[in-house]
């Protein structure tokens, strides 16, 4: 089973103790997956692919309305994978109860989006449970929700940012797609929606993949450093070695040829611990300095050499 399958079978066990929250919960199966249907919208209809999403919403009916009269229908598909699990609300008097209730809860700003805080996170797990997926974290950071009608989406966006997240939304074959890609976002959301486990599988997953980027940027770090000391290195005897075979070391200022003798005993030493085998001992500043003199002098020997 998929990452995605786990979260989304957690959640189809997480009921809301709170009305306003099952409503709400309810609400998204109902704006993501259902419809009111006949001429008089004489039925609802809640529509998922998965039996547990459907046996959830058939629960939060029947727990909000006792009497409701309800029916599943499943429809296989003719791709043999896919089907369609239907919840239906029969009579347009419960039809009608029902829908002004979901609206009723959730009027807050233009969007509609629920009032309380507890039930916007109710809404997002309904949504993430109609068409949202996530990837296992192991591969990449992505949860994403899809809607078809921009309204939805938006909705989607508004209520994830007033719970002081960020979204993202892109377009993927005519529908929308709101997603996001932060690993603290996603384990937040998960939180927000009643994921506990899956929020813990996908931390530890978080915290290795922490702690070996951190281990490869300090062997990376470590490597350059070592390419840079070797590389000066090279370069500085390059100038001593131009020096001595064209004027002599000997014409060197004392200074200088004190520390060419040291670099040419040891070829592969920091600047740090040429410095510390000076007498006396020299900072590293103080040390590049000298070489940067010994590099002006190769250069000017260079310059005579071509003249001449
Ligand atoms: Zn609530």
């Amino acid at each position: 089973m998929s990452f995605s399958d786990d979260v989304r079978q957690e959640l189809t066990r997480v009921i809301p103790s709170a009305r306003c929250c099952r409503t709400a919960e309810l609400s998204a199966f109902y704006d993501l997956g259902g419809f009111l249907l006949g001429a008089n919208n004489q039925v609802m209809d809640f529509n998922n692919s998965s039996p547990l999403v459907a046996r959830k919403i058939l629960l939060l009916l029947k727990g909000l309305y006792p009497d409701l009269p309800t029916q599943v229908l499943v429809v296989k598909s003719r791709s043999r994978r896919a089907q369609i699990c239907t919840v239906r609300v029969l009579g347009r008097a419960h039809a009608g109860q029902v829908y002004q209730d979901f609206r009723d809860q959730s009027v807050l700003g233009d969007l509609e989006i629920p009032r309380k805080k507890c039930c916007r996170r109710a809404y997002l797990r309904g949504a993430f449970l109609s068409s949202g997926s996530i990837t296992n974290p192991e591969r990449a950071y992505h949860l994403e929700i899809s809607a078809e009608q921009s309204r939805l989406a938006e909705r989607i966006i508004e209520i994830i940012n007033s719970l002081g997240l960020d979204a993202g939304v892109t377009q993927r074959q005519g529908t929308l797609v709101v997603y996001m890609k932060d690993g603290g976002q996603i384990v937040t959301m998960l939180n927000l929606m009643g994921a506990h486990n899956a929020l813990l599988r996908f931390e530890n997953v978080r915290v290795m993949k922490d702690m070996r980027n951190q281990v490869n940027r300090l062997v990376n770090c470590e490597t350059a450093n070592v390419d840079k000391t070797v590389k000066a290195a090279m370069d500085q005897l390059e100038d001593i070695q131009r020096i001595e075979e064209t004027i002599g070391l000997e014409e060197l200022p004392p200074k200088l040829l004190e520390i060419a003798r040291v670099r040419m005993e040891n070829p592969y030493a920091s600047l740090q611990e040429i410095g510390d085998l000076m007498v006396p001992k020299m900072s590293k500043s103080g040390v590049n300095y000298r070489f940067r003199q010994i590099r002006e002098k190769a250069q000017q020997v260079d310059k005579l050499n071509t003249k001449y």
